[in-house]
């Protein structure tokens, strides 16, 4: 029977491959479905309130409807570094499944020495050490930089990779899909056919779009995608992807811009933004999310740097298969503006 380890957000999977759990980012359960929609609704029924964000009650139906292992599942769940929600979310879990539970805390200062001990508190929890952790990250560079690869392809080929594309290959490294011998395969075949295309692939003028935020439960992409603009830069996507290089966990989780302060994230963004000479950036917030203020941290930061830069911030609050019709207005004005 296969361990697995449920979670909230990204944390250190390579600390999951070597204590031979598999993976599951509970966001990727709920997102990919075809019915994210009666999953929000359902956990409506249940008491979450119409004001709490749709991804929290996502991830509350996805758990409540799967069948549990006592001795083999573990949830993991994330609050420092990314929702107070999941703080309570754990709680239930915990009291509706009787699985183990861990929180796992980015910490405050990004400090080298903290992460250490909090990849070493996980490793305890999960019944592995730091250095069997160690050992698969290195295993998974290799896979990374084909992440990195993908990535670069996407911007330098706008429409090659369409940003639909580029997300889904981006986001799904938080766990790949629970087999990364799979993942690496499937991404080594999709690489070498892009690269085949490459020689006779003409560029069409296709506006570069950056899209920051946390990823979408509406189809962004496929709009912009459908209208001559390619989202070639899909940050926290990106940063799932952890495909900096780095020298031990303790690093590449510190760099790892999500968890920690919007200065650093955004220094961060605005370098990849300027190196991939971006025409427009638009900004995703989810309804009832703290993380929707970072709005006025971004727009200043990008006010003082990229000032030509066009900005749209947009925001969704529950699934849609189906840009609204004042959504669709809006970016369409906004892409006549690039
Ligand atoms: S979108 Fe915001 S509020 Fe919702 S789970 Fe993520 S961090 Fe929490």
């Amino acid at each position: 029977m296969k361990k697995r380890a449920l979670f909230t957000t990204t944390v250190p999977v390579e600390v999951i491959f070597a204590a031979g759990y598999t993976p599951v980012d509970l966001n990727n359960v709920f997102v990919s479905g075809a019915e994210c929609q009666r999953l929000v609704e359902k956990a409506e029924c249940c008491g979450f309130p119409g004001s709490s964000c749709a991804w929290i009650k996502g991830l509350y139906s996805v758990v409540s409807e799967m069948d549990f292992d006592r001795d083999n599942d573990v949830f993991i769940a994330v609050t420092q570094g990314d929702c107070s929600n999941a703080k309570v979310l754990e709680e239930i879990v915990s009291l509706d499944t009787g699985i183990k539970t861990f929180i796992f805390n980015y910490p405050v200062d990004r400090s080298t020495e903290a992460m250490i001990s909090e990849i070493g508190r996980f490793a305890a929890f999960l019944g592995t050490s730091v250095e069997k952790s160690e050992k698969k990250g290195a295993e998974l560079s290799g896979l990374r930089k084909k992440l990195r690869r993908l990535d670069e392809l996407s911007y330098l080929n706008p429409g090659l990779v369409t940003g639909f594309e580029n997300h889904v290959w981006l986001v799904s490294s938080s766990d790949f899909n629970g087999d990364p011998e799979l993942f690496e395969k499937d991404l080594e075949r999709f690489i070498r056919d892009l690269e085949g295309k490459m020689p006779y692939f003409a560029r069409q003028g296709r506006k570069k779009i950056g899209y920051l935020g946390v990823p979408p439960i509406i189809p962004v992409h496929q709009f912009f995608e459908e209208r001559n603009a390619t989202i070639v830069f899909n940050e926290i996507q990106r940063e799932f992807s952890m495909s900096d290089d780095a020298l031990s966990l303790a690093e590449r989780y510190t760099q790892y811009t999500y968890p920690y302060s919007s200065v650093f994230r955004f220094t961060k963004a605005i370098r990849e933004i300027k190196a991939r000479k971006l025409d427009g950036i638009v900004h995703y917030v989810q309804s009832f999310c703290h993380r929707q203020l970072e709005d006025i941290i971004l727009r200043k930061m990008l006010a003082s740097d990229c000032p030509e830069l066009p900005v749209l911030t947009i925001e969704a609050d529950k699934p849609l298969s189906k840009i609204d019709h004042r959504l669709a207005t809006r970016i369409e004005a906004f892409l006549e503006t690039i």
